[in-house]
């Protein structure tokens, strides 16, 4: 038996009293960017990517996300969805069988340029490159792996790409599934207020962002810098620049190397 998935978003037209409702039965939002997660902890989700600006785009409908219960994939009257590893060990591993029941069943409803990824500290780690590539796309299958992990011949069977959030190892994917469908969704239209926010910001052009600073002007003796105040935007955009660069170099010299192998070119 295979469970309905779970479709969440959407705006309600109804006035309410309580929060407008993440978690709706509406089918697919027709061409919407689609976040599939399979997991058995569908009521992880839409967790953080439910407030803020993910949370208002995702109401929005300018994005949707879909999970799938592994669960109700599972085998027999206790639906287990694992078993012992062979050759012995600690753990326990998700049975092929019970992963590839779900994987069909959410890339039946999938369409266009969908990658389907298994999130893993083996992978590839991701980056906000990655993210870019697939905003452009028009979503992503997320596998989101418990216990030991998922036996490796269903990943070959469908040839599944894996990706890292990074080195270092959690107990399941869904941290990590919704880390990079943050960072993706922020990139697509409109679900950033100001468009110039994702220009500027580190990781888009090579470096790290500026210093930022707000009011008041002198906190504790400590004054923005006089330049920020000047009101000269072309003086103040230099000096941004001139900031983005020197933390780059001091904080990450493998970006700094990229970057100025780049600038000469
Ligand atoms: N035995 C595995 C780790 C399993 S951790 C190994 O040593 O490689 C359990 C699950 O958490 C994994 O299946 C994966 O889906 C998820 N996970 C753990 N660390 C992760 C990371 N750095 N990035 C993405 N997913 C991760």
């Amino acid at each position: 038996m295979t469970g309905t998935p779970k479709s969440h978003g959407r705006i309600s037209a109804r006035p309410m009293l309580q929060p407008r409702e993440l978690i709706t039965d509406t089918p697919d939002l027709a061409g919407s960017w689609t976040a599939q997660i399979i997991t058995l902890f569908p009521q992880a989700f839409p967790g953080v990517l439910g407030e803020s600006l993910t949370g208002r785009a995702l109401q929005d409908g300018l994005w949707q996300l879909q999970t799938y219960d592994l669960r109700s994939h599972g085998i027999g009257k206790h639906r287990n969805v694992d078993d012992t590893p062979a050759g012995g060990g600690a753990g326990m591993v998700l049975r092929p069988d019970v992963v590839a029941s779900a994987i069909a069943e959410a890339r039946a409803g999938a369409r266009g340029i969908m990658p389907l990824v298994y999130l893993s500290p083996r992978g590839r780690r991701f980056d906000q490159a990655m993210a870019r590539n697939w905003a452009r796309g028009d979503g992503v299958t997320l596998l989101c792996g418990r216990f030991e992990g998922v036996d490796e011949r269903v990943l070959q069977h469908f040839a599944i790409q894996e990706v890292s959030l990074g080195d270092f190892v959690l107990t399941g994917g869904e941290i990590a599934a919704q880390a990079m469908i943050d960072a993706a969704v922020r990139l697509l239209p409109g679900v950033l207020g100001n468009a110039e926010s994702a220009v500027e910001e580190s990781h888009s052009n090579g470096l790290l962002e500026h210093p930022q600073y707000t009011k008041p002007a002198d906190w504790l003796g400590h004054p923005v810098p006089d330049v920020l105040m000047s009101g000269n935007h072309a003086k103040i955009a230099v000096w941004r620049r001139a900031q983005a660069e020197r933390i780059t170099q001091e904080r990450r010299p493998d970006l700094w190397a990229a970057y100025t192998a780049k600038q000469q070119k």
